[in-house]
């Protein structure tokens, strides 16, 4: 069975600059109608729900359904906006590496701190959505490790059985503790928030610029 391969988005798939969480920024602000709600907030490696719980803690709000759901339908607004534009964008060879991987009968899935429903639309905006058969959300867990189960899970669930090899594919070093929880093969990549110092501590299995470099691994 041909391996079953993790992506992260934002720094991996995406590439990650000041635009890219803009529709959920403007989803906060309106939600708490005023400015910079996202003020002073790490997102980086954090799932959207965490993020969310954090702009109610600092103005003193009770996380409940209802504020959620309202929530998830203003960011859900902004997602539609932003689609028309150029805010995301590919990262580095990430298209092209996806479609090979696809081609050569690898299993595709995603980890990701994102709610499926920001990640759907930027993934189709880059036209990658379609290439993954499952994935861990924003919504299935607070955390990181949680999300990485969820992600298994529903692959296992997909595909009858896991096969013996896993990899995972981030930008983080948490990506790559994701990769050492999940059993999986961690593939760092230096194109995100970390440098490759930083990642190189964590001693990933590889540390790459690009794509291309490890596309034989999956011959
Ligand atoms: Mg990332």
């Amino acid at each position: 069975m041909k391996p079953l391969i993790f992506f992260d988005i934002n720094g991996t798939l995406i590439t990650r600059d000041e635009r890219t969480d803009l529709p959920f920024s403007q989803a906060v602000n309106r939600f708490l109608d005023s400015k910079g709600g996202m003020e002073g907030i790490d997102t980086s490696a954090r799932s959207d729900k965490d993020v969310f719980m954090e702009v109610l803690a600092n103005h003193k709000m009770q996380f409940t359904e209802p504020q959620w759901d309202f929530f998830l339908s203003l960011y859900e607004e902004e997602l539609k906006n932003l689609a028309k534009s150029d805010i995301w964008r590919p990262n580095a060879d990430a298209s092209t590496f996806v479609k090979n991987l696809f081609k050569k009968g690898c299993s595709l899935a995603l980890v990701t701190g994102e709610l499926s429903i920001g990640a759907e639309y930027k993934l189709r905006k880059i036209g990658l959505w379609d290439f993954f058969i499952a994935g861990g959300f924003g919504e299935d867990a607070l955390h990181r490790f949680g999300i990485a189960e969820a992600a298994r899970d529903k692959a296992e669930k997909k595909l009858g059985a896991l096969p013996d090899t896993l990899y995972v594919i981030g930008d983080t070093v948490l990506d790559i503790q994701t990769a050492r929880y999940l059993r999986a093969k961690a593939i760092a990549i230096t194109t995100g928030s970390h440098s490759r110092e930083k990642l190189l501590k964590e001693n990933p299995d590889y540390c790459i610029d690009r794509f291309e470099t490890i596309l034989s691994l999956f011959n």
